[in-house]
């Protein structure tokens, strides 16, 4: 029986690479995988869009893969497909400009969240393989479409954790490697993508399933580590794991003068590599402008129990910032958390009366932003267009920034989260496609807003795009070489500038990786060598997406 399948199976593969895959829907579910490739309205509908609710394509069918093997089946056959397909594997989901789109081509649902829908519980052999952890090298071996939230719960079950997050957890594995990860561990521990072992990664041109490593096809692991999902499919990921801390003192404190602030947070981070006792874990901190949001998605810290206003604060300009850092600990060192926390928070120059603490198990800290998104969805403010935008500006021109951005360009009103931290460039591995700026030192600058449709134009996707512009341009006008991170741009000429010295190198590996540029389109980076039938995404609003020629 098994045999007669899989005879079957070859004799539909053979088929399909002899005559190409045709664009019809009916043909392509013709292709022999173990898990579903699916047309169903619902399947297309949630693949034609993301959470940035500003851009949709839609594509031909959705992939449910069972297995690395089902990927690599597909790719095989998109590759030899004579008319072209074009295949993008989407993670969770939470790219802000359809990056994890395919138009007219497939989507590979990569995510195997345990909150799984009927359509992956029928191909749920990926998503039911559990994280595998040795506890003897400390690493976990994971899928692909794993959430960061399964990875450290598995993790957990070990006493051991990832070193390196994000904010949020409910992304990808395969979907933050392929930017970078980042959060305020990533000054010490480096980003995501500097802390992984070794990857299975399908490329296209042998449409085959490769391990990659520092050792192994190293071109290709290097690639791949923010490589926007541009030279393959990451099937499996090894991460390096940590005993995991059980328990986090969380604290924040505030300033009025930016260059003491940014004096601060430089100072926090040049302590990476000194004994845990002599730092603190993460560093991270945002901007508040205008005071309803102190107490916004973001720093429901502060409230109930920490009410702050700002008019009791003398602001710079209107303006605060928020100094955000944490202290990890257990049984062994709760004795002296308290001791080695005043002894770092001396020596910073916050305002006096400004620190607030709060102490939590470490799961709880690190899966906070969660919560956050429980209470907007139950108010319904998640599912609303988000024009996010994040930026890396060199350290020796914050300064100008803060002038020129939060002081100006915002006027007193930002509608969403602003957060800013400085990063060591040293803790990223360069041989990575990821780009960076060219100091020592940068800062990420994200500006995390929800576009709203009420009477306050403030508040609009318009207005708030406009902004996003205005800061570009503004930085050009400067000469603040700052560099895009989750980058997106809508001609060729821009990732050229984007990637500066990188980019020949990104070019030459996607030649080799994927030829007929047929992986993740919805980047827009390259034009797949086939594009009469990709050209179609369709920009909600007034955002305009034009396909770069290679
Ligand atoms: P998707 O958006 O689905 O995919 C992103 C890109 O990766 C696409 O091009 C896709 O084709 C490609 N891709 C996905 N999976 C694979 C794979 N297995 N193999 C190859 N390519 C693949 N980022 C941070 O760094 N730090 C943060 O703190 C942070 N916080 C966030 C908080 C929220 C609420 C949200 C919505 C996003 C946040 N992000 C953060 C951004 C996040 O890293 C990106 O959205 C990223 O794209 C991961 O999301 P995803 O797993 O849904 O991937």
């Amino acid at each position: 029986m098994a045999t007669n399948k899989l005879l079957l199976t070859f004799a539909i593969c053979r088929l399909i690479v002899t005559v190409g895959l045709t664009v019809d829907p009916t043909e392509l579910l013709r292709l022999g995988v173990d898990g579903q490739l699916s047309v169903d309205p619902a399947d297309v509908e949630t693949a034609s869009s993301d959470f940035g609710l500003m851009t949709r394509a839609k594509p031909l069918a959705v992939l449910h893969p069972a297995s690395a093997e089902d990927v690599a089946r597909l790719i095989r056959a998109a590759y030899g497909s004579a008319p072209g397909l074009t295949v993008s594997a989407r993670g969770h989901g939470h790219s802000i400009n359809g990056q994890a789109q395919a138009t007219n081509g497939v989507v590979i649902k990569m995510s195997s969240s345990r909150e799984r829908t009927a359509a992956d519980q029928t191909s749920a052999a990926a998503a039911a393989a559990r994280p595998q952890v040795s506890e003897r090298e400390m690493y976990v071996d994971v899928w692909g479409g794993d959430l960061w939230i399964d990875v450290l719960k598995a993790t957990l079950e070990h006493g051991l954790a990832p070193k390196s997050w994000t904010d949020y957890l409910y992304l990808t594995v395969g979907g933050t490697l392929s930017n970078a990860g980042i959060s305020g561990q990533t000054f010490n521990h480096g980003p995501q993508i500097a802390n992984v072992q070794e990857l299975d990664v399908v490329t296209v041109g042998k449409g085959e399933l490769l391990t990659c490593s520092e050792e192994k096809n190293s071109e290709l692991f290097h690639a791949v580590l923010g490589g926007l999902g541009q030279f393959g499919i990451i099937t499996r990921a090894r991460i390096a794991l940590e005993p995991a801390p059980q328990r986090v003192r969380w604290i924040r404190v505030l300033y009025s003068n930016f260059s003491s602030f940014t004096k601060d947070q430089e100072f926090l981070i040049s302590l990476h590599g000194l004994p845990a006792s002599q730092r603190f874990d993460y560093v991270e901190g945002f901007v508040i402008v205008d005071e309803g949001l102190i107490n916004n998605w973001r720093s429901s810290f502060f409230s109930p129990r920490n009410p702050v206003k700002l008019s009791s604060i003398n602001a710079d300009g209107g303006v605060l910032y928020c100094l955000e850092i944490t202290k990890n600990y257990d049984e062994s060192t709760a004795e002296t958390i308290d001791q080695e926390v005043e002894g770092l928070l001396k020596k910073l120059d916050f305002i006096p009366t400004s620190v607030f603490t709060t102490d939590l198990p470490y799961v709880d800290f690190l899966d906070r932003v969660h919560k956050a998104e429980l209470k907007l969805r139950s108010k319904g403010l998640w599912d609303v267009p988000h024009p996010w935008f994040n930026l890396f500006v060199p350290k020796s021109r914050i300064s100008d920034f803060d002038e020129g951005v939060f002081k100006s360009i915002l006027g007193n009103k930002t509608s969403g989260p602003i957060l800013i931290y400085p990063m060591n460039k040293d803790k990223w591995d360069q041989r990575s496609s990821a780009v960076t700026p060219d100091e020592d030192v940068f800062y990420l600058v994200a500006l995390l807003r929800s576009a709203l449709d009420t009477a306050d134009e403030t508040q609009s996707l318009e207005y708030l795009m406009h902004q996003n512009r205005q800061i570009l341009r503004f930085c050009a006008a400067a000469g603040i070489k700052a560099k895009q991170y989750l980058p997106h741009y809508t001609t060729q000429q821009e990732w050229v500038d984007h990637f500066g010295d990188k980019w020949a190198q990104f070019h030459k590996r996607k030649m080799e990786f994927d030829p007929r540029h047929i992986l993740a389109t919805g980047q827009r980076i390259f034009t797949p060598s086939f594009a009469h039938n990709t050209k179609n995404t369709k920009p909600i609003n007034t955002h305009n997406s034009i396909i770069a020629s290679s």
